[in-house]
């Protein structure tokens, strides 16, 4: 079935609760909430140690198969199996990341769910939010003006201003930005220097805030942050700026996990938003850890799929915040199976038993690597009406066969109603978890870099090794003679292909990974390893989002999704 509405027409109609029930129905106390307007709260850190004592709720990661460029369904199926897992009784919340401008205006749309399973208000979600974003884009930019005004006042600090690696952020996709030269007129603007834009969400800051446990840490974060290097190749931090207390400050409420609802009313933690190729693709760090205080199942996305988000989701955010998730949910659709059994992108409405049954190969590849992690999993069909009932039926008999927990999910057209199924075998699953103990890390992070890339090149993407360009050679020895080598590793690759190259669909074997360059994230605690041509600022499609949206007299917007 086909919902009759678009996105925002069905947000329109939801029944809202004014958001103090919401946070009254999660126990908040008055003082631990405030009203950001009638249905968005920010919440307190105080909540944190008001309940510290609490036992966890259980952690539970949506993540998926590789995707096709529109998405699998990730953030909708979280959603939707929230709203499901409230109708089995069980106090759950949503935790997921801010949607950012850049794709909303390009081509994605926002990352507020579909159909019958969104977050509300949609709009404000997807535009402003609580201004969180702006915070950051602030935070960042005023340290880059620090930066160029150090320079200008006799650069005591003596950065090369050729080695600065601070850039400047903005959150939209603007490709005539990337690269750019300050300082253009004369002593009295500055000191000219090659700069560039990227987007918010690849800003450290972004991944900073995502990943501190308190203020403290934040702005202990903030400081080890790299901003350049001297001639002689010294790291120069915003410590030695001293620049960390005045970002703390601007990110004073933008730390605060913003509290907003679903269609049916389940409660919904929306922080933060990382990349998931630069960074590592989470909410916020003490969202879920408030969450899993606040409820009895935590329901959480990680960008991309098992390859990308899972991995880091798993290695990165789960070992700094010492998080146990019990189970995951690996998102597959019919139209992604057909993609990776070779169906070109404009046919993938037709049925195609071969094709689907190929494209299985790639899904199973990622239910391997989740098992190495020791981490159970079900698989959740998202149904889309151009699939068909043989279509199903072969994903059914497959799972019977290899005896595969499988559950079809028909979140988006029918809200929770449609998730009881997931909902059934994620609750079986996770108590199971509770017998089962604990996740497996596949890396050691006292190990060097190489060893840690080459770990998750052959036991999460299948690769026979990994390939080093002379300039990432380089950074590698650099990296690990600053000290950095012992922090955990981003990787930065194509979410279309297990491999990073991204025509390569399937199971890809016998293939090398090439890693071209080493970025230290030292304030976020990674070190990011960039395969393939990774895009810090976006560019806008053809046919951009942005010349369809508009808004009439009431001030009803139309064209966001
Ligand atoms: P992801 O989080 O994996 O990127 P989303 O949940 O954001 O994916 O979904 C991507 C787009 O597909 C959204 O516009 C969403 O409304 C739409 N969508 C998701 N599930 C379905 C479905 N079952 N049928 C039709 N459209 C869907």
């Amino acid at each position: 079935t086909r919902p009759l509405d678009d996105d925002i027409a069905i947000a329109r109609r939801a029944k809202l609760k004014p958001i103090g029930e919401i946070a009254a129905a999660l126990g908040l106390r008055e003082e631990e909430w405030e009203p950001y307007g009638r249905y968005k709260a920010k919440l307190s850190l105080a909540i944190l140690e008001r309940l510290k004592d609490r036992p966890d709720g259980k952690l539970i990661l949506v993540t998926s198969m590789n995707p096709t460029p529109a998405g699998e369904g990730k953030s909708t199926v979280t959603v939707g199996l929230g709203q499901a897992l409230n109708r089995l009784g069980k106090r759950a919340i949503v935790a997921l990341r801010e949607p950012s401008l850049g794709p909303n205006m390009g081509v994605k749309g926002g990352a507020a769910g579909g159909g019958y399973s969104q977050v509300v208000p949609m709009e404000d979600i997807n535009l402003h939010f609580t201004g969180d974003f702006h915070a950051i884009t602030t935070a960042h930019n005023t340290l880059s003006a620090l930066i160029d005004n150090h320079l200008h006042q006799g650069n005591a600090l003596r950065l090369d201003p050729r080695r600065i690696v601070w850039k400047r952020v903005l959150d939209l996709n603007d490709r005539a930005l990337r690269r750019v030269v300050v300082g253009l007129g004369g002593p009295a603007n500055g000191v000219p220097r090659e700069d560039g834009f990227d987007i918010t969400a690849a800003s450290e800051v972004m991944a900073v805030l995502c990943l501190a446990t308190s203020r403290s840490d934040l702005k202990a974060r903030l400081a080890r942050m790299v901003i350049g290097y001297t001639s002689d190749r010294k790291p120069v931090t915003v410590g030695d700026l001293g620049a960390q207390g005045a970002m703390a400050v601007l990110l004073k409420d933008a730390l605060l996990p913003n509290l907003v609802q679903t269609l049916e009313n389940t409660p919904a933690l929306i922080h933060g938003g990382p990349f998931a190729n630069i960074a590592h693709g989470c909410n916020s760090l003490v969202a879920t850890k408030m969450a899993l205080k606040l409820g009895e199942y935590v329901v959480t996305e990680a960008g991309f799929g098992v390859d990308l988000g899972a991995e880091k989701f798993l290695h990165i955010k789960c070992r700094t915040g010492g998080l146990q998730p019990a189970a995951a949910v690996v998102v597959a659709t019919v139209r992604a199976l057909k993609m990776h059994g070779g169906v070109p992108k404009d046919r993938l409405h037709e049925e195609n038993l071969d094709a689907l049954r190929n494209g299985l190969a790639n899904l199973e590849k990622h239910l391997e690597t989740l098992d190495k992690f020791h981490l159970p999993a079900v698989v959740a069909v998202n149904r889309f009406y151009t699939d068909t009932e043989r279509e199903w039926n072969v994903l059914a008999e497959r799972a019977r066969e290899r005896g595969v927990p499988l559950a079809f999910a028909d979140v988006w057209a029918r809200g929770g109603e449609g998730g009881l199924e997931l909902a059934e075998q994620v609750v079986a699953l996770a108590e199971g978890a509770d017998r089962r103990g604990t996740v497996r890390f596949l890396y050691d992070v006292n190990e060097p870099l190489r060893t840690k890339i080459e770990t998750i090149a052959r036991e999460v993407y299948g690769a026979d090794g990994v390939r080093y360009t002379a300039q990432a050679e380089k950074q590698m020895a650099q990296i690990e003679a600053n000290g950095w080598g012992r922090l955990p590793v981003c990787m930065a690759k194509t979410p279309y292909s297990l491999s990073d190259d991204p025509t390569r669909l399937g199971r890809p074997t016998g293939f090398t990974l090439t890693v071209r360059e080493l970025r230290p994230a030292v304030g976020a605690g990674f070190v990011v390893a960039l395969t393939g041509d990774v895009l810090t600022m976006p560019g806008l499609p053809k046919a951009p989002a942005a010349l369809k949206m508009d808004i009439d007299d009431e001030g009803n917007v139309y064209g966001l999704f």
